[in-house]
């Protein structure tokens, strides 16, 4: 295991500007402002660096960005835009993140610890895609005519229903440190799209690059007050999930900071829409192509450095083809560089985290300790606190929290299983139901596996396949509510029923 820690800066014009101002500020009524709170500061994980100051929202900044997202959904200017010219907006944001690419995927890389490849041409291309993608159902939020059977119309009259679709309103839109801009962009896209107005709470690890897309979507034309940004800790996202002029709130992050925000939002019966933890399983059958699922089941854990709310963190692999499996898993870890994200020889960068990584760190030694073995990394790499190696482990029992709980880091382990009955039954202990993975040359048995897995994506030979056309959301305690696709809008629509005795 390498890890490269070669001196590194952003190449980017863009970049080095948006960092020679160091003190960030909170977006609200397009106005960029100070908070009441102290400031914090935001780092680069894998050198230390200090990159900037933040903001911390405070109650007043809080009242004042629902009130300005208040005043702006009620407002003349985003009421009346026209579907077709809100959808041009949509568009303009998706074509001004691309203008903007390498800049914000070096944002991304430095605050957030990922390679530039993933945020260059991953990450950052898939949050514009959201934009694209929902630019063109602005002018396609139908409703429709209803037939009626009422018998009790007075004679000579009749009855015309039908159903018209409106926004919901304010809308809080809370999210996670691990791909921070795609996030922010997986609620901004559909809500705007709806006609809502957003109050974005990024995660305080990761705050940069929602803050540079303010900028970029205040200069493609979004009205002020449409789009505020309030920069902290959780406490500001519980403060907005309590707040009685939010009417909506999306969220993804953690299963208990979810379980929290139910309680928060009862106070006015906000609508809610969750998106929260994972511990996705992967079943490799005798028959699966193992040129194809070693390389993908690999990724499918240690991509993004297992910072991946699908990641395959429990891998099932049938008896023949365990130890190649697991042989195939080891060499993968020990290929893969680490290093800072921006030296492009570098394949995963750090965690997002010391913190982060010693979470990790007490999971697998929890296991070690249990008698799990260890046959691939294990261990922090180097001497930076946030670098873990990539992991595989073996010998896990299902009742321990490495195999219970969410570790988000790079660390899988491997059971073998016989029948595929046991494959699926194992697979489905779990508290969660985010996504799963199924790996097979036999056509029936993977869609049969993929009908009898309790969550809301299974792949087939593949793992961890997005796009805003591919509905995602989690079953059990993954979530509430389904992000993408056309479903994704509901989340942001309230249906209203006209009824009328002509
Ligand atoms: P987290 O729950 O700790 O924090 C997420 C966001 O919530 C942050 O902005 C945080 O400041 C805020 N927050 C914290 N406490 C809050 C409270 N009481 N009320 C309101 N907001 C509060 O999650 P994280 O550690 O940043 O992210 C990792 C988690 O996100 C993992 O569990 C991962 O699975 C999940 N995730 C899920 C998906 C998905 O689509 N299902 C995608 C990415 C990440």
């Amino acid at each position: 295991m390498t890890l490269h820690l070669r001196p590194t800066a952003p190449k980017t014009e863009g970049a080095r500007a948006f960092l020679a101002a160091p003190d960030k500020r909170l977006l609200i009524d397009g106005a960029w402002v100070e908070g009441s709170g102290d400031r914090f500061e935001s780092h680069d994980p894998a050198s230390g660096a200090l990159l900037a100051t933040l903001a911390e929202a405070g109650a007043a900044e809080v009242d004042a960005a629902v009130d300005a997202a208040r005043r702006a959904f009620e407002g003349d200017l985003w009421r009346g835009m026209t579907p077709s010219a809100r959808g041009r907006l949509l568009w303009r944001i998706a074509e001004t993140i691309e203008a903007h690419a390498d800049e914000l995927a070096e944002i991304e890389t430095l605050d957030q610890g990922k390679s530039f490849r993933t945020a260059r041409f991953g990450e950052i291309p898939a949050a514009a895609e959201q934009f694209r993608y929902y630019a063109g159902f602005a002018t396609k939020l139908l409703g429709t005519t209803i037939p009626t059977s009422i018998g009790y119309q007075p004679p000579g009259k009749k009855v015309f229903a039908y159903t018209s679709r409106e926004p919901v309103g304010v809308v809080a839109a809370i999210v996670p440190w691990n791909s921070p801009m795609l996030m922010a962009a997986m609620k901004l896209a559909p809500a705007l799209c709806a006609g809502c107005t957003v109050v974005l709470k990024p995660a305080e690890d990761t705050s940069l690059t929602a803050l540079r897309l303010g900028e970029l979507m205040i200069e493609a034309g979004l009205p002020a007050g449409v789009v505020n940004i309030l920069t902290g800790h959780g406490a500001v996202g519980a403060a907005l999930a309590a707040h009685g002029g939010v009417d909506k709130v999306t969220f993804t992050g953690s299963t208990a900071t979810g379980r929290r925000i139910v309680v928060a939002a009862a106070g006015n019966l906000k609508k809610l829409t969750l998106e929260l933890g994972g511990k996705s399983p992967v079943i490799v059958r005798a028959d699966a192509d193992l040129s194809l699922a070693l390389p993908g089941v690999a990724r499918g854990i240690f991509h993004n450095a297992g910072q991946v709310c699908v990641a395959g963190s429990r891998v099932y692999a049938a008896r023949p083809i365990y130890e190649a499996l697991v042989d195939g898993l080891a060499r993968e870890a020990a290929r893969l560089r680490l290093g800072h994200g921006l030296d492009p020889e570098v394949d995963l960068g750090p965690l997002v985290s010391a913190r982060q990584a010693e979470r990790v760190d007490a999971y697998v030694a929890e296991g070690a300790g249990a008698g799990v073995e260890i046959v691939a990394g294990g261990k922090r790499a180097g001497d930076a606190a946030t670098f873990y190696e990539p992991t595989v482990l073996t010998g896990a029992r299902p009742d321990m929290r490495l195999m219970r709980e969410e570790i988000f880091g790079p660390v899988v382990a491997v059971t073998p299983f016989e029948e595929d009955e046991a494959a699926i039954a194992a697979a489905n202990d779990t508290r969660y139901g985010l996504a799963a993975s199924v790996w097979t040359r036999d056509l029936s048995a993977a869609h049969r596996m993929a009908g009898s897995i309790r969550a809301g994506t299974v792949w087939i030979n593949g793992h961890s396949y997005f796009s805003p056309e591919l509905p995602k959301g989690g079953w059990k305690e993954s979530g509430w509510g389904i992000e993408n696709g056309a479903n994704g809008l509901d989340n942001y629509l309230e249906s209203k029923t006209v009824c009328a005795i002509l």
